[in-house]
C-alpha cells in the first residue's frame, strides 16, 4: 500500500514539474481604447494600449505595461479585470489629450486604492516650431489639482492617512528622456525592456518598442513623417520603421485615405499629413518584417459617416476598407483592425 502511495506521489510531483516546464513565457497585447482623435464615437475609449507579459501560469500577466491612456482607460481595463493598481508603469507617446485624458482617472484610483508609487515614462519637456513648451512632467505633476483644490484630497486622506497628502501626483515618478533618432532604452525590469525612439507628431512625440523573451511589440503612437506634407517617400516615420526592425507586432495610429485633401472631406490637411496612411503602414510592417499589424485610433472610426466635424466622403468604411488598404501596401502579415479591447497573443494559442 505504502509503495503504491510513494508511486502516486512520484507521479503527482513528475505532473507539477512538467506543467512548470511547459510555462513558457508569452504577452498579449490588448487595445484599451481605439478613438482616434478628440471627438468620441459610441462609446469608445480613448487611445491606449496594455502589454502584459508572463507565462502560461499567470495568464501572461505578471507585468502590466499601458501605453497612453485616453479617456475611459480605466473603463476598459475593468472589464478585463485590471486594476490601476497592477499596472507597473505607463509610458505616454505624446501629450494629447486623446491619450492622456484617461490618466487622471486611472492615477486617482489608485491613489484611493493606495497603490504603490508608479513610473510614468514621457519625453523631457519639449518646444514646439510655434514655441509652445509641451510637457508631460507639468501634466502629471498636476495631475489631480483640481481634486486637491476641491478638497476631497484632504477629505479622503482624514478617512485613511495611509493615502498620500500630495494626492495622485505624489504617486508618480516620473521618468523623462530625450527622443533621439535611434532607438534608447528608457525602461526595463527583468526580462522585459522598453526602448523609445523619436518620431513625429507634435514635439516631443516617441513611440515605444516592448522586448520580452515571449516577442517584441511596437507602440508607433501618432507618428509619421518627419517631412510634413507631400511631396515625400511615405506618410510613415522613418525612426519607427527602425524601431520596427524585427519586431513580431506594431501598433499604430492610423489615418485613411478617404479623409485626404483630395477627397474633399474638408478635413484639415495638416492634421491629415501628421498620421500615417493605413497603406503606407502596409508598407512599413512589410519591411520591417512584422508578423502582426494591429491598427488603432482609427480615422475616420469604423462605422461612422462623420469624423469629427468632417462628413466621411462615400460614407462610413469597414473594417475591410482599412484591410484592403494595408493591403494595398504589400504587408502579408496578420492583418488586426483595432477595436476596443481587441486582443492579441503572444505565442498564438
Ligand atoms: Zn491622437
Amino acid at each position: 500500500m505504502k509503495q503504491i502511495s510513494r508511486i502516486a506521489l512520484a507521479g503527482v510531483v513528475l505532473a507539477a514539474l512538467t506543467t512548470a516546464a511547459q510555462a513558457g513565457p508569452c504577452l498579449t497585447v490588448i487595445l484599451t481604447g481605439t478613438q482616434g482623435g478628440p471627438s468620441v464615437f459610441n462609446g469608445q475609449a480613448g487611445a491606449g494600449t496594455l502589454v502584459s507579459y508572463g507565462d502560461d501560469s499567470n495568464n501572461c500577466g505578471a507585468m502590466k505595461l499601458q501605453f497612453d491612456a485616453g479617456r475611459g482607460t480605466n473603463m476598459r481595463l475593468s472589464q478585463i479585470n485590471v486594476t490601476p493598481v497592477q499596472l507597473r508603469a505607463i509610458f505616454l507617446t505624446h501629450i494629447h489629450g486623446d491619450h492622456t485624458e484617461g490618466l487622471p482617472d486611472v492615477m486617482m484610483l489608485r491613489w484611493y486604492l493606495k497603490g504603490p508609487k508608479i513610473d510614468i515614462v514621457c519625453s523631457a519637456d519639449a518646444v514646439s516650431t510655434l514655441g509652445f513648451t509641451n510637457s508631460c512632467r507639468n501634466y502629471v505633476s498636476h495631475i489631480a489639482d483640481a481634486f486637491l483644490q476641491s478638497g476631497e484630497i484632504a477629505e479622503r486622506r482624514s478617512e485613511d492617512s495611509a493615502r498620500l497628502a500630495g494626492g495622485p501626483a505624489d504617486l508618480a515618478n516620473v521618468v523623462t528622456f530625450d527622443p533621439k533618432e535611434e532607438r534608447q532604452v528608457v525602461w526595463s525590469s527583468g526580462d522585459v525592456k522598453v526602448s523609445a525612439i523619436r518620431s513625429t507628431h507634435i514635439s516631443g512625440h516617441a513611440s515605444y518598442r516592448v522586448d520580452t523573451p515571449a516577442g517584441s511589440v511596437v507602440i508607433g503612437g501618432d507618428a509619421s513623417n518627419d517631412v510634413p506634407a507631400p511631396p515625400r517617400a511615405h506618410s510613415t516615420s522613418d525612426q519607427v520603421e527602425r524601431l520596427a526592425n524585427g519586431a513580431d507586432v506594431i501598433v499604430h495610429s492610423t489615418i485613411h485615405p478617404v479623409l485626404g485633401p483630395d477627397r474633399g472631406s474638408g478635413f484639415p490637411a495638416q492634421s491629415f499629413y501628421r498620421q500615417s496612411l493605413a497603406s503606407d503602414l502596409g508598407a512599413m510592417a512589410k519591411r520591417a518584417g512584422a508578423k502582426y499589424l494591429m491598427l488603432t485610433h482609427l480615422a475616420p472610426s469604423l462605422g461612422t459617416a462623420r469624423h469629427n466635424r468632417w462628413n466621411v466622403p462615400g460614407g462610413a468604411l469597414t473594417e475591410a476598407d482599412y484591410r484592403k488598404a494595408v493591403e494595398a501596401g504589400g504587408f502579408t502579415g496578420t492583418i488586426i483592425v483595432g477595436t476596443d479591447l481587441t486582443t492579441l497573443r503572444l505565442p498564438a494559442k
